[in-house]
């Protein structure tokens, strides 16, 4: 368990600082323990991939994935329901990690961001007196 915790990365780890501070609460520390014990340590993405002998593909998973990332929940009590939510988190290795992470482009803090910002030019646009 200690030798894993080592070796976890977080992508993107510019967290706001009320996100790193979930990240930091036991609570993950045991939704982690949680879906590492599901997985058995393993990437759970190659392991729906079945090899040529038949069997699946068995990677070590190093990473703990947020399927949908917690940093866009509108509220802080949506936030934690997300964040410690083991069926919202995948044991992923590196590759994995990356490549769901460029799939989920839409996720994105930016992309979040922008639509932000849209929605209030709208609001705003709205409100103007002509
Ligand atoms: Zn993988
Ligand atoms: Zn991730």
């Amino acid at each position: 368990m200690a030798a894993y915790r080592r070796r976890v990365v977080t992508m993107g780890s510019r967290y706001r600082p009320e996100h790193q501070r979930m990240l930091n609460d036991k609570r993950w520390t045991q939704t982690k323990a949680v879906v590492w014990q599901r997985a058995k340590g393993l990437c759970e993405e190659c392991a729906k991939t079945i090899t040529a002998t038949g069997r699946p593909l068995l990677v070590a998973g190093v990473d703990c994935h947020h399927v949908i990332p917690f940093e866009s929940a509108k509220t802080q009590q949506e936030a934690e329901a997300l964040c410690y939510n083991p069926d919202n988190v995948r044991l992923l290795c590196v590759r994995c990690h990356i490549k769901a992470h460029t799939q989920a482009k839409s996720h994105t803090k930016e992309a979040h961001q922008a639509r932000e910002a849209e929605r209030l030019a709208r609001w705003a646009s709205r409100h103007k007196k002509k």
